[in-house]
Order: structure tokens, then C-alpha cells, then sequence
């Protein structure tokens, strides 16, 4: 497969140890000559001023384009439009425009008085900020906000007709996942790239709980592979090698030619994925 795009999302480092060991990971990416690098933005304000010096460093660094990812949910307008502002004065041509996730504690008021409502404004908004890339986000096996399908679909054509220009999508289990999606966007005009998120399982505890976070559901049979496997780092590493492979490569018998990691800050599996697939 030597047709393959790779990009890679980071998450701001928080500690020294965290900062060397991301730059350790770019590192030993970098040769994989990705397209686009991302780097997440914590809501609540957590990480995000290292967002823009992550994302920023990386491609100072390496000349790999970087792109910041940007929440609004719980921001007033301004604010989230001076970040915007500040991103592209830091040399930052890519966002990842998204609404965030709302508070846990089921506060119905998550959404600042003087915030974007959802991503779609977001975006639209920051086309008259800069001319900036915009990727938004998809969600193969649905998102716990949906209200329906074809609500799903409509609402993703508003956000590529506001302005962006593809789309990034959440980590999935099952490839006919991500192809109904694909291909149910095509049918409603949706010509925006799609990329597949790809999630190499580094803790199966921890996937877990990613997964419980965004309300997915791991198919029952290939929950109880993963059954275990904590317990024997090698046999899940190459369990984990063996499932994003086998997954890419349908994806790629597909069609899809590029493919979004999500890298937990770790180089082990990435690259190896990346070699395999022939990055
Ligand atoms: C690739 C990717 C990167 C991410 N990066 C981050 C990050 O860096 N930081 C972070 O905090 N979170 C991140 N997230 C998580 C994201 O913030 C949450 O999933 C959040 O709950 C939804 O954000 P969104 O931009 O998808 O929201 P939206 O696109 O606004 O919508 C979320 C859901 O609500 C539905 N919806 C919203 N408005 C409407 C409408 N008007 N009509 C019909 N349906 C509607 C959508 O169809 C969708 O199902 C990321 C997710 C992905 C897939």
C-alpha cells in the first residue's frame, strides 16, 4: 500500500516527563512523513493554552503542518474567536472546530450564554476569523447528543457547507461502521474527505473507558478478546497490531486512502501500523 496518508493526533503534555516523551514520540513519527498532525484541546481550559504551543513546536520542529483542535461549548464567543485569532498569529493554518463535550454532572446550562451552540457555527465563524483549514468531527456508531441518522447527515452537511473542509472521525470498531457513514454522506452531497479515526488499543482498560465515555459499544464478541490481555502486554500489543491492520486494510480495499491515529502519545503501535500499511 503505498498510497497511504497517515495523520497523527497528540494531546498537550501537562508534565516534563509527558513533554519529552511526546517529543520522543514525534520523533519516531516523523519519518512516517504524516500529512497532518492534530493536537487535542482540553474543555474547561485544562490544556488548551498548550494546545497552541504543542501544535505550534511540533511543526516549527519537524515542518509537518499541525493542526489545533478547538472546543466552544462552554466559551463565550469572543473568547473562542481570540483563541482563534492568537492560533493563526502563532502560525496555525488548521483547526479541528468542534462543540465539546458537555459537563458530566448533567447541568443543562453546559452551553455558554454567549457561546456557539454546536460545532456548525463554530466553523462558519471562523471563516471570517482567517482562511484556516477546518476539519470537523463524525461519528461512524453515532454520538450520544444524536437525535437520529438523518439528523446526523444533515447536520454534518451544515457544518461542510458552513465552511469546513473535511472530516475526521471517531474511533470505531466494526469498518462497515465507518462505510455506511461514508457512503450515506455521499448520498446527502457530502464531498468533503472522510477520514477514518483509527484507536491503537495501548491499555484495554483504558479503551474501555474511552469508549464508554463516548457512549460506544464494543461488539460483545470482540470485548471478550480483549478479555485479559492487559495481563500480557505482548500478546495484546500484537493483538492490537493485528486489529488496526486487519481494519485499515479492509478500509483501504475500500477506497480509503488516509488514515487518522490516534496516538495516546505513544510511537510503539503507530509505527508499526504505519511500516505495515507501507508509510
Ligand atoms: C476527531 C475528534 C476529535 C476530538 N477532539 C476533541 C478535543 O480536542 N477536545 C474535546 O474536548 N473533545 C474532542 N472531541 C470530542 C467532541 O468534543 C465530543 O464528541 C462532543 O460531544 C461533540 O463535538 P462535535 O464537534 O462533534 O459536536 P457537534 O458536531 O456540534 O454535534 C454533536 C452531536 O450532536 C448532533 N447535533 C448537534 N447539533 C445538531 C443540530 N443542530 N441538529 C441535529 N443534530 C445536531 C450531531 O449530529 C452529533 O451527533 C473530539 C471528537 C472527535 C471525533
Amino acid at each position: 500500500m503505498r498510497d497511504i496518508a497517515l495523520s497523527f493526533e497528540f494531546f498537550p503534555p501537562r508534565t516534563e516527563a509527558a513533554r519529552a516523551a511526546l517529543w520522543s514520540t514525534v520523533a519516531e513519527l516523523a519519518p512516517l512523513a504524516p500529512r497532518l498532525v492534530t493536537v487535542t484541546y482540553g474543555a474547561g481550559g485544562t490544556t488548551r493554552d498548550h494546545t497552541e504551543s504543542t501544535a505550534a513546536a511540533i511543526t516549527a520542529q519537524t515542518g509537518i503542518p499541525a493542526a489545533a483542535h478547538l472546543t466552544c461549548v462552554d466559551t463565550d464567543r469572543a473568547t473562542t474567536l481570540a483563541i482563534a485569532r492568537r492560533f493563526w498569529q502563532a502560525g496555525l493554518r488548521h483547526i479541528v472546530a468542534l462543540r465539546g463535550d458537555k459537563p458530566r454532572n448533567g447541568d443543562n446550562c453546559a452551553q455558554h450564554r454567549d457561546g456557539f451552540a454546536n460545532a456548525r457555527d463554530l466553523v462558519a465563524a471562523l471563516k471570517t476569523v482567517a482562511p484556516f483549514e477546518i476539519s470537523v468531527a463524525a461519528y461512524p456508531d453515532g454520538h450520544p447528543d444524536s437525535i437520529g441518522t438523518e439528523a446526523d447527515l444533515d447536520y454534518l452537511k451544515a457544518k461542510i457547507d458552513a465552511g469546513a473542509d473535511q472530516i475526521l472521525t471517531n474511533f470505531f470498531f466494526d469498518a462497515d461502521a465507518f462505510l455506511r457513514l461514508r457512503d450515506r454522506a455521499a448520498q446527502v452531497g457530502i464531498n468533503a474527505p472522510m477520514i477514518p479515526g483509527i484507536m491503537p488499543i495501548v491499555n484495554v482498560a483504558q479503551l474501555r473507558n474511552f469508549a464508554q465515555r463516548c457512549g460506544l459499544t464494543i461488539p460483545r464478541e470482540f470485548d471478550q478478546q480483549l478479555d485479559g490481555l492487559d495481563e500480557v502486554p505482548e500478546r495484546r500489543d500484537q493483538f492490537a497490531l493485528d486489529f488496526a491492520l486487519t481494519l485499515c486494510r479492509r478500509l483501504h480495499a475500500e477506497g480509503v486512502k488516509h488514515f487518522h491515529i490516534y496516538t495516546l502519545n505513544r510511537a510503539t503501535l503507530p509505527r508499526a501500523l504505519g511500516a505495515a500499511l507501507g508509510a
